[in-house]
C-alpha cells in the first residue's frame, strides 16, 4: 500500500527562515498564505492590484507585485487560475525565479501540457490539496486539514521532497495524510474526478433528479430539499464513515433503493462514457479544448454558465437558503455587500 505522511514524518525546519511566494490569493492563495504563515513560516503574496490584493492587506499581508514577490524566494508557489498561469509566469514569475530555489503549483496542469515549461537550475514540485481552498483554510483553523498529493518534476537541489513536504505540513495537509503522485497522475486524476463525479457528475445528477421531480407536478421547494441539500447531509456521512455509515444511518428501505435503484441510473452506459471522458484527459483533447476556449475569450463558457444561472434549481434555491440562517451562501452575501 502507499505510505502515507504524516506531521511527525515531515522535517518542518527546511522551510524555516525561508521566503516563501504565494501568487495569487484566491480560493487557494489565501488559504496557503494564512495557513503556512500560522504555521510559522515567512510568507508574501504577489498579485496585481484589485480586489484579490485588497483582501490580502486586510489580511495583513505586504502589497506585493508578483515580480516583486517571487525575486529572491526560495519557494514560488502558483496559486492562478490555471489559464492565466503561462501569460503571467513569462512575463512576471520565470524573470525573478531565484537559481535553487524551488516553482511549485496545486495542479499539474500547466507542467504536464507544456503550457510552462520551467528554467533546468530550479526545483518543480506541486502539492495538490484534495479539496477547495475555502476548506484548506477552514479545516485549518478547525486544527484539521485537508488531504494532499505531492508530486516531483524537477529536484536540482537534491532537496525537492522535503521542500514539498514541509509545504504540505504548512498548509495543515500532513494533519490529514500526505501522498506521493507524479504530475500526470495527479493532472489526470484531478481533471476526471471534478468532470466525471465531483463537479460535472454531482450537478448533473442533482438537476436530472430535481428535473425529473418537478417535471411530475411535485413541488420545487420540496425537489430542492430531496435532490441538493440534502445532499451534503448524506456525504457528510460518507466523508466520515464512507458508504457504509451512509447505508447505516440510512432506513432500509433507502438502503434497498439505494440498492436496485442506484445502478438503474448510473450503470455500464455510464461507465463507458466515463472511459471516454477520461480518454479525453489523458490523450490532451479536453486539454487543448479549454486552452483555446480560454485564446478565443470563452465564448461557450460565459454562455453555459448564464444559462445555468437561469435554471429553475438556482432560484427556489436562493429562496430557501435565505430562510436558512444557519445556511451561510457565500454568493448571496457577496450579492447584498454589492461586490
Ligand atoms: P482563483 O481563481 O480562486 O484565484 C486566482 C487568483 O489569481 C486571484 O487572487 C486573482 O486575483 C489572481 N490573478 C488572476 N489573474 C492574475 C494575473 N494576471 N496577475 C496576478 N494575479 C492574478 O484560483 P484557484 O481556484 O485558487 O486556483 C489556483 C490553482 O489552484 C489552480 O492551479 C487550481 O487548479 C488549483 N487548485 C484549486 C482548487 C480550488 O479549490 N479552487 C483545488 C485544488 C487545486
Ligand atoms: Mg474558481
Ligand atoms: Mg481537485
Ligand atoms: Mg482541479
Ligand atoms: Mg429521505
Ligand atoms: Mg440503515
Amino acid at each position: 500500500m502507499t505510505k502515507v505522511l504524516y506531521n511527525n514524518d515531515i522535517q518542518k525546519e527546511v522551510l524555516q527562515g525561508k521566503k516563501i511566494a504565494i501568487i495569487g490569493y484566491g480560493s487557494q492563495g489565501h488559504a496557503h498564505a494564512r495557513n503556512l504563515r500560522e504555521s510559522g513560516y515567512e510568507v508574501t503574496v504577489g498579485l496585481r492590484p484589485g480586489k484579490s490584493q485588497e483582501k490580502a492587506v486586510e489580511d495583513g499581508f505586504e502589497a506585493q507585485s508578483v515580480a516583486e514577490a517571487v525575486s529572491g524566494a526560495d519557494v514560488t508557489m502558483v496559486l492562478l487560475p490555471d489559464e492565466n498561469q503561462p501569460k503571467v509566469y513569462e512575463e512576471s514569475i520565470k524573470p525573478n525565479l531565484k537559481p535553487g530555489s524551488a516553482l511549485a503549483f496545486a495542479h499539474g496542469f500547466n507542467i504536464h501540457f507544456n503550457q510552462v515549461v520551467p528554467p533546468e537550475n530550479v526545483d518543480v514540485f506541486l502539492v495538490a490539496p484534495k479539496g477547495p481552498g475555502h476548506l484548506v483554510r477552514r479545516t485549518y483553523e478547525e486544527g484539521a486539514g485537508v488531504p494532499a498529493l505531492y508530486g516531483i518534476y524537477q529536484d536540482v537541489t537534491g532537496n525537492a521532497k522535503e521542500v514539498a513536504l514541509a509545504y504540505a505540513y504548512g498548509i495543515g495537509a500532513a494533519r490529514a495524510g500526505v501522498l506521493e503522485t507524479t504530475f500526470q497522475e495527479e493532472t489526470e486524476t484531478d481533471l476526471f474526478g471534478e468532470q466525471a463525479v465531483l463537479c460535472g457528475g454531482v450537478s448533473s445528477l442533482v438537476k436530472a433528479g430535481f428535473e425529473t421531480l418537478t417535471e411530475a407536478g411535485y413541488q420545487p421547494e420540496v425537489a430542492y430539499f430531496e435532490c441538493l441539500h440534502e445532499l451534503k447531509l448524506i456525504v457528510d456521512l460518507m466523508y466520515e464513515g464512507g458508504l457504509e455509515n451512509m447505508r447505516y444511518s440510512i432506513s432500509d428501505t433507502a438502503q434497498w433503493g439505494d440498492f436496485v435503484s442506484g445502478p438503474r441510473v448510473v450503470n455500464e452506459e455510464t461507465k463507458a462514457r466515463m472511459k471516454e471522458v477520461l480518454e479525453d484527459v489523458q490523450n490532451g483533447k479536453f486539454a487543448k479544448g479549454w486552452i483555446l476556449e480560454n485564446q478565443a475569450g470563452r465564448p461557450q463558457f460565459n454562455a453555459i454558465n448564464n444559462q445555468e444561472y437561469k435554471h429553475p434549481i438556482t432560484k427556489v434555491g436562493k429562496e430557501l437558503r435565505a430562510l436558512m440562517p444557519f445556511v451561510k451562501d457565500p454568493i448571496q452575501n457577496k450579492e447584498k455587500e454589492g461586490k
